[in-house]
């Protein structure tokens, strides 16, 4: 078997999961959203709207929310995940809630979390679920300690039940056997992100790897943090989980960066990005034995190289070491071909109520409104599905 772009062409195998009424909601979600002048309008209007409390949940749910998203609950979340699992396509159990900002708000998500982590033991298309650290800690309360700012006796508290939170889900995780990625986000407050997540993995992955840290290429300086990463687990005799994205952030960092007139943690462009993405893929393919890779990406050339270079150091794509993964309702044409050629997939499937996900929601809508890019790729595909069923 030899890999060509081609591979991801296959949208027979893309789109077999969606009805003819879905592939052209679909098509219909993802021309709207190349407007970026519509798609701002409309993200401005949904936020007002919400504001006023006017009743737009209906509108939201059968538009974005039921394209990226798998349910309000975790029951109906789960439906969807058995339907992705009859394409051998595991599923991670995203619980979407974002931006609260209380204590009994942070304990209340934990709960919410182990009962997915016991969910995915019972089944066996849910190798994973993903957290933010912003779900359960204030977002002040880590850019203070981020900044090595001494804490005061009631913020230390505070972080000692940010860790206990973290630690009693991580724990389930172990015993239940299910993996946990923990998402990178803003710069200025990944330091303890990245802390709680070392010492997790310090605890949990002596023998196999149950949590993963998330490394954004998009900042330069993060190729030399998962070797450094790397040494460490060696040395203190840890596996280490490395989740690869390019980075979700890059308009904000740099707008800060510049208001605040320090320089920007960003990469000076887009091909600087990819390289350090692909060569941290190798770095990670290379020493297998003491990690395990997620590559987290739409970036077909990338997902290639890594599926090429399994193949010809003969890796079995079946190997629990490394996963392909794309969010749900993206790039259907990279997972289920993947999947179909025998690689591990997984799709982040976030769940929650439509309120409480809208942040998400609108991070997708805000990526896909160029033409050029994502949905331009995305629009293709779906008409070359629709066409090709329309001839069949
Ligand atoms: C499964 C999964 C999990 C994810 N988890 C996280 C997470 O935990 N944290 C997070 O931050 N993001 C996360 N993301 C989002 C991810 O970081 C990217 O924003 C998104 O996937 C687009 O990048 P790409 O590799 O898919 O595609 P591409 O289209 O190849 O890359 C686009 C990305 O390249 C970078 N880029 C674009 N232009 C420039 C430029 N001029 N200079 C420098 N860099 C540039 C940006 O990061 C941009 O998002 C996740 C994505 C996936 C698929």
């Amino acid at each position: 078997m030899s890999f060509m772009l081609t591979e991801f062409e296959n949208t027979r195998i893309a789109f077999e999961y969606r009805s003819d009424k879905e592939l052209k909601h679909a098509r219909f979600l993802f021309s709207s959203m190349s407007s970026s002048a519509l798609t701002k309008v409309g993200m401005k209007l949904t936020s007002l709207a919400i504001a006023l409390r006017l009743p737009v949940n209906g509108i939201i749910k059968h538009t974005l929310f039921d394209h990226f998203c798998g349910g309000e609950t975790m029951e109906e979340a789960a439906g969807t995940a058995a339907m992705l699992g009859k394409y051998g396509i595991g599923t991670i159990l995203d619980y979407g809630v974002e931006g609260k900002e209380s204590e009994e708000d942070f304990d209340k998500a934990v709960p919410e979390f182990i009962k997915a982590i016991e969910y995915a033991a019972s089944s066996k298309n849910i190798p994973f679920i993903s957290l933010k650290l912003t779900g359960f800690a204030y977002f002040a309360l880590l850019e203070k300690i981020h900044s090595r700012q001494t804490l005061t006796a009631d913020e230390e508290a505070a972080w000692k039940r940010v860790y206990g939170r973290i630690d009693s889900i991580c724990k389930a995780a172990a015993t239940n056997n299910i993996m946990v990625l923990v998402d990178a986000e803003e710069s200025w407050i990944q330091l303890p992100v990245d802390e709680l997540t070392n010492a997790m993995m310090e605890r949990y992955n002596k023998t196999r790897v149950i949590v993963y840290n998330t490394f954004q290429m998009y900042r330069h300086d993060r190729l030399v943090y998962l070797e450094e990463s790397y040494r460490d687990a060696r040395s203190k005799g840890y596996l280490l989980g490395a989740k690869l994205v390019r980075g979700a952030y890059m308009e904000k960092e740099r707008v800060r960066a510049a208001a605040m007139n320090y320089p920007s943690p960003i990469q000076p462009n887009k091909e600087a990005t990819d390289k350090d993405y692909d060569e941290a893929t190798l770095f990670c393919l290379e020493r297998l034995d003491g990690l395990a890779l997620f590559v987290g990406t739409h970036n077909e050339a990338s997902c290639l190289k890594v599926a090429k270079y399994m193949l010809d150091n003969k890796i079995n794509g079946d190997t629990d070491r490394v996963y392909f993964s794309q969010l749900y309702g993206m790039s259907d044409n990279i997972s289920f071909n993947l999947s179909y050629l025998g690689y591990r997939v997984a799709k982040y499937l976030p769940y929650g109520p439509v309120k409480d996900v809208l942040p998400y929601l609108m991070r997708r809508a805000q990526e896909n409104t160029s033409v050029a890019g994502q949905t331009g790729r995305e629009l293709l595909l779906i008409n070359k599905e629709i066409r090709r069923r329309k001839v069949d």
